[in-house]
């Protein structure tokens, strides 16, 4: 039987993002398609209009409604990038990169991803569970209703399951969509890195080991590698992206963060979904991604809490037609910030969009870099009612008061996921 429907009314703005179902490129980022005076028509978990509010009123009758309250309605943001599942938190590190160590630096000493998997092995899946529900319940509370989540904090074949268990019950419980990745090539484990042979033992484990049990399983939608100088060859990540594609799995990469390795050639030329970071990318890379489906997704969050000069080039990429997207990298070392608004003020800021090219690539393209685009991400007849309401009278106020919070409300295919104020909902 289907449910009554709901509209959603009294927003000063609706921020539709309606277009076509994939991701957008060049010009098409610049029009989240602003909506104001407009209601929406909410049956079974799914967007049936966006039109004036006396039509639908005429074309529902004795629908529900929901008072928006002058507040501004958006697609849920996607975060398509986290590493949501850890223990300890690293504030400690955050003061070594003050006093001069970097990230490469703090790695060799055994702490960054290092100190983080010593610490996940040690925890049970019950603790790791209690953490991480914690934590993306707060992500939810920025206006995010569909979240990736990584593992790659275990680096052994039962520490990975683990993490991905943990992944597995979150989605089961929590409102928020999420969609898991396997990351067993986070970092070379200590343990293998002794000799050559005893690193390619571990590419083995992966590719012989781990990625048949994860896809066996079903615990994965994505596979993943940190392909980076010191970390990941382009040949090591492309056998264990590779391996992966073949058990059913769909492709992600961390390329060229620090340093430009040939990481975003390697996303385009196999057809990863996503290639991420990009900050160091080459020309090449950049020409490379814009012949591909390839989204690109910048973490600017990363670059500021590591205190970077450098940006990824989020114009040039939108200039050579590349669709970009934007995530926090929420994780416990580079980028402890769940918030997604604060990451649209970098993107305007320090990346240079627009706000409607900062809109488009936390939602639309979000969605595009989890191979949703067709389901989520717009405000637009049939797609999955994932809403957010702020309480701002212009979405233009989202980057612009920075560091804040927003977000009143969010839902999920219709049913409330996230609520803030008294009386929404
Ligand atoms: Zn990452």
């Amino acid at each position: 039987m289907s449910e009554p429907t709901t509209l959603f009314v009294n927003a000063s703005e609706v921020v539709t993002c309606a277009g076509p179902p994939r991701a957008r490129r060049g010009g098409e980022m610049n029009d989240a398609v602003v909506q104001s005076g407009v209601a929406v028509a909410v049956a079974d978990g799914r967007v049936v209009s966006v039109g004036p509010l006396a039509d639908l009123r005429a074309r529902h009758r004795g629908a529900r409604e929901v008072d928006c309250r002058g507040g501004v309605l958006t697609p849920g943001f996607v975060d398509s990038h986290t590493h949501g599942v850890f223990g300890r938190p690293r504030y400690d590190e955050q003061e070594l990169r003050a006093a001069g160590l970097d990230y490469m630096e703090i790695a060799r000493r055994g702490g960054g991803i290092h100190s983080s998997v010593r610490d996940l092995r040690q925890r049970s899946e019950d603790e790791l569970f209690r953490l991480a529900e914690r934590r993306l319940g707060r992500l939810a509370s920025f206006g995010t209703t569909t979240v990736e989540v990584k593992s790659g904090y275990g680096l052994t074949l039962e520490d990975e399951l683990k993490t991905l268990r943990v992944i597995r019950r979150l989605s089961e419980t929590l409102p928020l969509r999420i969609v898991p990745t396997f990351l067993g090539a986070h970092e070379i484990p200590l343990e293998h890195r002794d000799s050559a042979a005893s690193r390619r033992a571990y590419v083995d484990l992966l590719v012989h080991d781990m990625i048949p049990a994860v896809a066996r399983e079903g615990l994965a939608r994505f596979a993943d590698v940190f392909c980076e100088t010191g970390v990941y060859t382009v040949d090591e990540s492309r056998e264990i992206l590779t391996a992966a594609r073949d058990a059913g799995l769909l492709m992600k990469l961390h390329a060229d963060e620090l340093t430009s390795a040939g990481g975003a050639e390697l996303a385009a030329s196999i057809g990863a979904t996503s290639a991420d970071h990009l900050a160091a990318v080459s020309d090449a890379g950049i020409a490379a991604l814009a012949q591909s489906s390839t989204v690109a997704t910048l973490l600017p969050g990363t670059m500021l809490f590591l205190g970077k000069p450098k940006q990824a080039p989020a114009r040039r990429f939108i200039d050579a037609g590349v669709p970009v997207a934007l995530a926090t990298d929420f994780n416990p070392g580079t980028s402890p910030t769940a918030n997604v608004s604060l990451i649209l003020t970098l993107g305007v800021s320090q990346l240079r969009l627009t706000v409607a090219e900062a809109v488009i690539a936390a939602t639309v393209n979000g969605a595009a870099a989890l191979a949703l685009a067709d389901r989520i991400g717009q405000i637009a007849e049939g797609y999955t009612a994932d809403l957010a309401l702020f309480d701002v009278e212009d979405v233009r106020e989202l980057p612009y008061w920075y560091g804040d919070n927003r977000c009143v409300a969010t839902w999920v295919a219709g049913k409330p996921c996230y609520t803030r104020d008294l009386g929404v909902g």
